[in-house]
């Protein structure tokens, strides 16, 4: 396929991997076998039921009744969890799902609840206290929630969780709000750079689309402090339209950015040779008690995960590895182990990539946490 044929938006998380690493940016859009996260489906699952609380139809319904919250909110919440988790489980990527973080789930759902009370003029109040009434409430300065916002040339476009109207103390609109719920760690004094800049974007999105909108401003909803912060600050969107022209489609890979953090966190790097080769030339470290290694299997013992591995140092930059004296032992368990019996089955024979392993004395450990998967460095665009 020629450059540049290869239709792509951008969204605030395209953008931001893109900042991150354009080589991260690059590997995400070759259709390589996704990774699912624990924090993510929470998040999903917790959008999800405050959505269908949004949408529940209670028109029907006697508006003095009280004590139907927590049992609803509780079985749309456990509706969405299961959903989630079927998702996550057949993504090819998954680690160990945590059924036990329902409990955190159902904070952040009755966090976010909490400031739709708020937002709508209510006191705090229990769950089990909230009337119908009060619910119908809510539901009326709810503009829209879950929408897609694609900017008029179709370059552009986010998912805006929630519009609501900016009540004043009379309860008139006095504009709108777009709300973005947020799942992870609060703030502790401003939006961070990145967070800031989505909220602006959808904003500006907004405005973009609604010539003959009201005041409006963007919002980051914290459910687990129940914290809200406001973006402010000039429009993004002369920035990103500028990205997207760096993010076109490119059979030669971007370069890539190696550094800790972003690497740390990178869920392609079994097909990047870009970090591997950063720490044999001292840019990255080589962690702590977590590390991630690219070996040769010398022996693998099946039953008991009992393995000796050997370095693969790199040769070159683009990801071919040689040998080295470097030998350790390692235990797999759990989910490592199983991957690499899958890998050793197949009559798979070449480098393999070891993300998480856990450097404890001289032996490493491999779990749930951990990844064993082929080393296949990518230097030209599969799509
Ligand atoms: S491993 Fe590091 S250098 Fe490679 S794509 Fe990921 S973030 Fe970029």
């Amino acid at each position: 396929m020629e450059d540049g044929f290869v239709a792509h938006q951008l969204s605030p998380s395209s953008w931001s991997r893109y900042e991150d690493c354009p080589r991260k940016y690059w590997l995400s859009r070759q259709k390589l076998p996704r990774k699912a996260s624990m924090p993510a489906s929470l998040g999903t699952a917790v959008h999800n039921s405050v959505e269908d609380l949004c949408n529940l139809d209670i028109n029907d319904r006697e508006p003095r009744e009280v004590g139907w919250l927590p049992p609803t909110a509780k079985a749309i919440l456990d509706r969405h969890w299961q959903i989630e988790k079927e998702i996550f489980l057949e993504t090819p990527r998954h680690p160990r799902w945590k059924d036990e973080m329902i409990t955190k789930a159902h904070d952040g759902l009755v966090g976010a609840l909490n400031i739709l009370f708020v937002k709508s003029g209510l006191d705090k109040t229990s769950l089990s206290e909230v009337t119908i009434g009060m619910w119908a409430q809510v539901q009326s300065i709810v503009l829209a929630n879950e929408g897609t916002l694609v900017s008029e040339c179709g370059r552009l476009m986010g998912r805006l969780d929630l519009l609501v109207a900016d009540i004043d103390e009379n309860g008139k609109s006095k504009g709108w709000i777009v709300a973005d719920l947020k799942t992870g760690r609060p703030p502790t004094v401003n939006l961070n750079e990145k967070v800031s800049r989505q909220l602006r974007f959808y904003r500006d999105l907004l405005v973009e689309n609604n010539p003959d909108h009201p005041p409006l401003h963007a919002e980051g909803w914290y459910s687990a402090n129940q914290s809200i912060h406001r973006a402010e600050g000039p429009s993004v969107l002369e920035d990103a339209f500028k990205a997207w022209e760096g993010m076109r489609h490119s059979n030669i890979p971007f370069e890539g950015s190696p550094n800790s953090t972003v690497c740390g966190f990178c869920e392609w790097k079994a097909w990047c040779p870009t970090w591997w080769a950063a720490r044999r030339d001292g840019i990255l470290p080589p962690g702590n008690v977590f590390r991630d290694e690219v070996v040769h299997i010398i022996r693998f013992d099946g039953n008991s995960g009992a393995t000796l591995f050997e370095r693969a140092p790199p040769v070159g930059d683009e990801g071919e590895v040689g040998r080295s004296e470097n030998k350790f032992g390692a235990i797999l368990r759990d989910q490592a182990l199983s991957q690499m019996r899958q890998l050793v089955d197949s009559g798979y024979q070449g480098p393999v990539f070891l993300g998480s392993a856990k450097a404890d004395g001289k032996i490493m450990h491999l779990g749930d946490w951990s990844e064993v998967l082929p080393w296949s460095p990518i230097n030209k665009s599969l799509i």
